[in-house]
């Protein structure tokens, strides 16, 4: 059994916040990060804990 390493996607606006883990080997193209300013083109929501920016997800394969 591998552990369970994972890859940051950190925020789009300041490249620090950490938004969601992916498991390690997830093609990072299997989802998009939008900053406030897409925002209308997401689906999913996470706030960025460090710049407080509303980051829209969307997941393009569903
Ligand atoms: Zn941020």
């Amino acid at each position: 059994m591998k552990g369970k390493e994972t890859q940051t996607l950190r925020c789009p606006v300041c490249h620090k916040g950490r938004i969601i883990d992916a498991a390690s080997g997830t093609d990072p193209s299997c989802l998009n990060l939008y900053g406030p300013r897409q925002s209308a083109k997401a689906q999913w929501f996470a706030k960025c804990p460090k710049c407080g920016a509303q980051i829209g997800i969307t997941f393009p394969k569903s």
